[in-house]
């Protein structure tokens, strides 16, 4: 019997009574390997219910105990990381290695987040006028909720949760329904680390699910990363439901190709960063830009020659780069994008499609493809394609190239390949996009700084993780307090108590 994964809510798993479910595949194989269920309304409700009940007393639980349940969870997910891992590959299809790497970058975060006590203090001015002193403090928001894409299922959610719960916030979690089991085995480490029940909850589901999220009153807080279009209904949604929302989505990345940079160390970032994950990430390159023809007819070389020798297949086999897509549906999504590319003229340098792979001919598998002398109008250009496809759009000069970044509509990463210090220089203060790489295709910032893009690539005001984290997932408290002496006292009776005009510093 095909195995049900649970809700895990209050502390616990929980099966479904919903009865709506939904196939969760082995993209290596193309089985369906375990079905999810998607909550209904009712269920959604049940779970923010419980989250309401339990997070009073983790906000009055203080900062450093909260910290130290985060220590233990660290410890616990390093030492069942590799069981996480297989898991999380089986379903998403990234190799072993990276899937690795989606956990640990999710476990630096909650590293971060043990500084809790020290980034939820306040600020305090004594004397700001007569006896009166001010300060500030950081208060929880309650209930909060994480809307996450199937791309990084234990990266993104633990982005999402670890600042909550430092801050002292219940969090429900709606992760990805096409690959749901990681987060829920996150979950039994949580209370395995000592977080009370009710604290983290996970349900999964569909729109359904989603909009009860946003449109319940007591949920205060919504944190979403999926795709552009989703990412707008979230945030106009949960604004008009008077939530704070942070919502990041698609992209289209950029990596410029100045003419003095080194070619070995492009051709490598832009293998590793365009075909890494079978290009399902949000900061992955899927647009190189050459700048000038010489450098251009080298790289398109040169990359025709790498692309030939990387190694497709099955997520957990030993020696592979990329593994399969996520779902049949997102081949043959990226199988209509390369037809597309070849129907509006680009020269297609290297064809995926058709690609399968020995004993395992049902995979979701697409082989890596290439295009050059793509130009801005083009779709395959435009839009976010998500799959093992790059592009090369070639720039007469270094001002063109900057523009074509800049003016892309998503904004989330850019990278610029240069020896030239004033270029990278130049490129980083004058680009319109929120994450820059100087030599770095993967401008991922780290923990303590914060991950953000702009323009399409994200609606909100505050970026993930960092400290812009905590203040999302905060509210700050001002208090002005007075404590009268004798001389204010005095002073009080001589201007006949009661003051009808607004108090000021004069
Ligand atoms: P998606 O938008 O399909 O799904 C994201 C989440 O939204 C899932 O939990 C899903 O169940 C839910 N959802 C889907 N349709 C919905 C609807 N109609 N109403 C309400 N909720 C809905 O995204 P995905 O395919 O899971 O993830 C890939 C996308 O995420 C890509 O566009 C990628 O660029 C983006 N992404 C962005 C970042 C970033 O930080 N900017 C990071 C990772 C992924």
């Amino acid at each position: 019997m095909t195995r049900m994964i649970p809700h895990f809510i209050g502390g616990t798993a929980v099966e479904s009574s919903g009865g709506r479910v939904a196939d969760v595949f082995e993209p290596s194989t193309g089985a369906v390997q375990a079905r999810v269920p998607l909550a209904t309304a009712d269920e959604v409700r049940a779970v923010i219910d419980n989250a309401e009940a339990a997070q009073p007393e983790w906000a009055a639980t203080n900062p450093q105990k909260r910290a130290r349940v985060l220590m233990k969870f660290i410890e616990l997910v390093h030492r069942d990381r590799d069981e996480l891992a297989r898991l999380l590959s089986s379903e998403h299809g990234k190799t072993l290695e990276d899937a690795k790497g989606d956990i640990q970058r999710g476990i630096e975060v909650i590293e971060f987040c043990i500084g809790a006590p020290h980034l939820l203090k306040g600020e305090y001015s004594t004397g700001a006028g007569a006896g009166i002193d001010v300060y500030s403090m950081r208060q929880p928001l309650g209930v909060v909720a994480g809307i996450t894409p199937f791309n990084f299922p234990a990266m993104i959610p633990l982005w999402k949760a670890g600042p909550a719960l430092a801050a002292g916030n219940a969090f429900v979690l709606k992760p990805s329904e096409r690959d749901p089991s990681v987060p829920v085995r996150l979950a039994e480490l949580f209370i395995e680390a000592g977080l009370p029940a009710g604290v983290f909850n996970v349900v999964h589901g569909d729109k359904e699910a989603v909009d009860t999220i946003l449109t319940d009153p007591r949920v205060r807080a919504v944190g979403f990363v999926g795709s552009t279009p989703i990412a707008e209904y979230i945030y106009a949604t949960a604004a008009a439901h008077g939530k704070r929302a942070q919502c990041f989505g698609g992209a289209k990345n950029h990596l410029i190709v100045m003419p003095d940079a080194d070619l070995d160390q492009v051709v490598d970032a832009l293998i590793g960063s365009g075909y890494g994950s079978a290009g399902e990430r949000c900061m992955a390159i899927s647009v190189a830009v050459p700048v000038g023809d010489e450098i251009a007819d080298a790289l398109a070389a040169r990359l025709t020659e790498r692309v030939r020798e990387l190694k497709v297949g099955p997520s957990l086999a030993d020696d592979v780069d990329y593994g399969p897509l996520v779902t049949r549906a997102a081949v043959e999504r990226v199988e209509g994008y390369i037809q597309q590319g070849i129907d509006e003229g680009a020269t297609l340098l290297a064809d995926g499609r058709g690609f399968t792979v020995e004993g395992h001919e049902d995979g979701f598998y697409l082989g890596p493809t290439l295009f050059d002398h793509v130009t801005t109008d083009m779709a395959i250009y435009r839009e976010e394609i998500f799959g093992p496809v790059l592009v090369i759009a070639r720039a007469p000069d270094y001002e063109h190239a900057l523009a074509m970044a800049s003016d892309h509509e998503y904004g989330n990463g850019v990278a610029i390949f240069t020896r030239d210090g004033d270029a990278a220089r130049d490129f980083a203060a004058r680009v319109n996009v929120g994450m820059v790489g100087v030599n770095v295709p993967i401008p991922v910032p780290i923990a303590y700084f914060t991950f953000g893009g702009w323009k399409n690539s994200g609606f909100g005001d505050l970026n993930q993780h960092g400290a812009d984290a905590f203040r999302f997932y905060t509210k700050t408290k001002t208090v002005t307090s007075r404590w009268p002496s004798g001389i204010l006292r005095q002073a009080q009776a001589e201007s006949g108590g009661a003051s009808f005009v607004i108090p000021t510093m004069h």
